[in-house]
C-alpha cells in the first residue's frame, strides 16, 4: 500500500481486504472439505501500525502474528488484543526467549531442541505451559530455519521429555516457486508429515495445528489441508520496512 495515503484511505483498504481475504478462507476451507471453522486465519502484523492492526481486529480477526520480540512488546499497549490470539512466528534468538515466553500464545517458530529446552526453562520459572509448533525446513534451503524432516523422529522423541513445553503441530515456508503444482507438492509433503506425526504417541506432543500458506499461496495451502494460514500483505498491503 502506498505510503503516500492517507491513514483513512489506509484503513479502508485494510477492512476491504480482511473482508475478501476471510471469505477466500472460507470457502477454500469448505472446497477442501472442511467447514470455514476448521482453518484459521492469522493476520502477520511485521512492520504494520497499530492503527490497522486494530482495524483488523475490528474486522473480527482473532489471531496475530509477529515475527520480532522486540516490535511485538513495543506495539502491544497500542492493541486491542481482548480475545485475541497471539503467535510469535519468527526465528527467535535463545536469549529473547525470556522476554517473550508468557506474551504470547503460542511459539510458531522451534527450530532447535536448544530453543525448545530454552522455552521449556523459562515457561517453567513462570509455571506455565508454553504451546509450539516445529518449524520444518520443507524445501531444505540452506537460508531457512527449521529441522529436516528426517530428523523429526528424533527431535520429537528429545522435546517429549522437556516439561512445560507442548507441541501443537508443525509450521513451515516452502521455497519461492513458479508454479502452483510445485508449492502444492511441498504442502502435501508437509500434510503427510503432519499425519504421520499426529498418529504417535508422546506425552507432551498433541498435534492439532498444520501452520502453512501466505498471501500468495494461502489457498493451495487450505486444499493440502494447512489449519492455519498467515496473511500479511494481502491484508496490509506492501510491508515498508524502515
Ligand atoms: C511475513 C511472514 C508471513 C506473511 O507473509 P505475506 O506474504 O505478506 O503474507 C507469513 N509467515 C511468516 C513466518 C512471515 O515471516
Amino acid at each position: 500500500m502506498e505510503k503516500l495515503l492517507s491513514t483513512s484511505r489506509r484503513i479502508e483498504i485494510v477492512k476491504e481486504n480482511c473482508k475478501i481475504i476471510q471469505e477466500r478462507v472460507a470457502e477454500t476451507a469448505i472446497k477442501s472439505g472442511r467447514a470455514p471453522e476448521d482453518v484459521r486465519l492469522m493476520a502477520v502484523t511485521k512492520t504494520v501500525e497499530p492503527v490497522l492492526i486494530n482495524t483488523a481486529l475490528e474486522q473480527g480477526i482473532d489471531l496475530i502474528g509477529e515475527n520480532r520480540v522486540q516490535e511485538f512488546l513495543s506495539k502491544e499497549p497500542d492493541l486491542h488484543l481482548e480475545g485475541v490470539e497471539k503467535h510469535l512466528i519468527g526465528h527467535l534468538q535463545k536469549n529473547k526467549v525470556r522476554q517473550i515466553v508468557g506474551k504470547v500464545d503460542m511459539i510458531e517458530s522451534v527450530d532447535s531442541i536448544e530453543l525448545a529446552a530454552e522455552i521449556a526453562k523459562r515457561s517453567a520459572m513462570q509455571a506455565i505451559t508454553t504451546p509450539v509448533l516445529l518449524e520444518v525446513n520443507i524445501g531444505e534451503e540452506e537460508s531457512k530455519f527449521g529441522f529436516a524432516k528426517e530428523n523429526l523422529d528424533e527431535v520429537l522423541a528429545q522435546i517429549a521429555q522437556l516439561e512445560n513445553i507442548e507441541v501443537r503441530g508443525l509450521m513451515c515456508i516452502p521455497p519461492i516457486c513458479e508454479k502452483k503444482e510445485e508449492i502444492r507438492a511441498f504442502f502435501s509433503q508437509m500434510h503427510q508429515i503432519y499425519i504421520d506425526f499426529s498418529s504417535k504417541i508422546f506425552n507432551n506432543i498433541n498435534m492439532n495445528v498444520l501452520s502453512m500458506g501466505m498471501s500468495g499461496d494461502f489457498e493451495e495451502a487450505i486444499l493440502e489441508g494447512s489449519s492455519l494460514v498467515r496473511v500479511g500483505s494481502a491484508i496490509f498491503g506492501e510491508r515498508i520496512y524502515r
